[in-house]
């Protein structure tokens, strides 16, 4: 096995094809409300997160789950998903709204598992035990936006939010036995080092997270930073895939691997064009760890 692929494990958790239905169930997000600030994150544009939220906006839940539903089955034969709510930051508000808003899952029965994504520093103990609460009929994840381990590099991305913060909700996640957690990463951003991007895959490789998601940055029209990026500042698809294959290297082999590539409309991409064909991106990593003869979790063991 080169790297533990999430959809084999849903496959083999739940007997079939699983397909995810990712939805806009109308929250808001701290980082752009003014809360925290008022800009956003540079590289977010949220309407790039998905064609489901794309082509649904912010219609009623209902809808976005049953054309999912729909979509899923006719397009990839799926008898089971799992709902994902996907756009902005899916923990913020009181928890009273944040139930009535999950609480959806509850009417569909081919709906097996609920992921939740968010913010490190938009949970809390009362907001984790009602997600948790959900693990009495699905297999309950929470996604947490991390992107880099460095400080400085969350501070020039405006994420107004901390490693510091990222490690307290996993450790408050973590007292929940029932909750599962992933972690979302980007490769390549500005000012990083190769150097720097292993130190991120060290430290959440270390962490032993049940999941996590890796982009590489992309440029996204209207965002902050399709007005500042150089050209010269974002990676070549062969510097992506053998940063990527050092970064599987240093992961748990538990960890499952639920994105190596991003997906984003042409029609909303300013750079760099190669994300778009997210097949061939992948092959590229397959082939470089065959190659290279190496694993997701070779250069783990080293460090315990
Ligand atoms: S935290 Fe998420 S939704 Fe909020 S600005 Fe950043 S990327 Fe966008």
């Amino acid at each position: 096995m080169l790297y533990y692929k999430f959809s084999d494990y849903l496959k083999k958790r739940f007997g079939c094809r699983v397909a995810r239905i990712s939805v806009d169930a109308g929250f808001s997000c701290p980082n752009r409300d003014g809360t925290i600030s008022s800009d956003g994150c540079i590289f977010c544009d949220n309407r790039a997160f998905n064609i489901a939220v794309r082509n649904a906006g912010r219609g009623p839940l209902a809808s976005q789950i049953e054309d999912g539903i729909a979509a899923g089955k006719m397009r990839y034969g799926a008898k089971k998903f799992m709902l994902y709510f996907q756009a902005f930051t899916n923990t913020y508000g009181p928890p009273a709204v944040l139930k009535a808003r999950y609480d959806i899952v509850r009417n569909y029965d081919d709906i097996v598992a609920l992921s939740i994504g968010t913010r490190p520093d938009c949970v809390n103990d009362e907001i984790l035990d009602l997600i948790g609460s959900y693990s009495d009929r699905y297999e309950v994840w929470v996604e947490y936006g991390l992107q880099s381990i460095h400080d400085r590099t969350l501070s020039f991305i405006n994420r107004g939010h901390t490693y510091a913060d990222f490690n307290n909700a996993v450790r408050l996640t973590r007292k929940r036995k029932n909750i599962k957690i992933a972690a979302h990463v980007i490769i390549g951003l500005p000012g990083e080092t190769k150097a720097d991007i292993f130190e991120t895959a060290r430290a959440v490789g270390l962490m032993n997270l049940d999941g996590i998601k890796i982009n590489p940055l992309h440029i996204i029209k209207g965002t902050r930073l399709a007005a500042s990026y150089k050209k010269n500042d974002l990676l070549t698809l062969d510097e992506y895939v053998d940063i990527v294959v050092g970064f599987l290297e240093q992961l748990s082999p538990g960890t499952l691997i639920e994105r190596l590539s991003a997906d984003c409309p042409w029609e909303l991409l300013v750079a760099p064009r190669w994300i778009l064909d997210k097949q061939g991106v992948i092959r590229a990593i397959e082939a470089a760890m065959i190659g290279g003869e190496t694993r997701q979790g070779k250069k783990w063991t080293k460090q315990i």
